[in-house]
């Protein structure tokens, strides 16, 4: 009763989101795994926000700022941007919108360093990361997807095989144990990433209906 009276007149709260229950999902999986389609199809779904790494970097640097020319070259390589880079353009995003109804984190944190800064914001903001879900699928099949997306997509990094291979070397090795971090904390889970569009999406709710 006191909980609800203190809900309802927004009494005790320090910050916007006390007393809010969000849902907080990681989504997770190697490039070209199909994580931008479905976190589009998860915000028409659910109403959370959206926010991939890869696009702010590709925002920044589309307008040219120190952010995006910093950013150009290790992203040009298949390489991993630092994460003092990476992790103040993702705080200034969450930051700059704390009403949402969830976060979808989409291609961050892929270090354990960007894991343990998600989770000090996600506290500094009396909340907690939910479920981080892994789209499964093997890496021959990711290589042929990216090579048909970069005829369309106009990135750089999509065009050329080794390159390509570079980034999955470097999901292999560096961003993998995220996956392992989260699952210490009980909330990981992996669902197939093959299947048509639809398929996955319901693997994917499936989950999300659990949190
Ligand atoms: P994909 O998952 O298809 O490789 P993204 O669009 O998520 O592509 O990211 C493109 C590139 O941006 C990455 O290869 C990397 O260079 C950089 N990048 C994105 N997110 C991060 C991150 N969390 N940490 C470091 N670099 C990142």
């Amino acid at each position: 009763m006191i909980e609800w009276f203190k809900r309802l007149f927004g009494i005790g709260t320090n910050s916007t989101n006390s007393y809010k229950k969000m849902v907080n999902l990681i989504l997770f999986g190697p490039p070209g795994s199909g994580k931008g389609t479905q976190a589009a199809k998860l915000v028409d779904k659910y109403g959370f926000l959206h926010i991939s790494t890869g696009d702010l970097f590709r925002y920044e640097m589309g307008n040219d700022t120190p952010l995006g020319l910093e950013a150009k070259s290790f992203i040009e390589k298949g390489e991993l941007v630092p994460d003092s880079i990476t992790i103040g353009m993702l705080k200034n995003k969450v930051q700059a919108n704390p009403d949402v109804k969830g976060y979808i984190f989409d291609g961050f944190p892929r270090t354990i360093d960007q894991s343990k800064a998600l989770d000090q914001l996600m506290e500094s903001l009396d909340q907690k990361i939910d479920k981080l879900i892994a789209l499964s699928v093997k890496d021959e099949e990711i290589i042929s997807r990216i090579l048909e997306r970069g005829k369309t997509s106009g990135r750089a990094d999509d065009n050329d095989e080794s390159i390509i291979r570079n980034r999955i070397n470097v999901y292999n090795e560096n961003t993998r144990q995220v996956y392992d971090y989260y699952d210490k904390k009980g909330v990981s889970s992996s669902v197939d990433g093959l299947g048509t569009i639809d398929e996955i999406f319901t693997r994917l709710t499936d989950v999300i209906d659990q949190v």
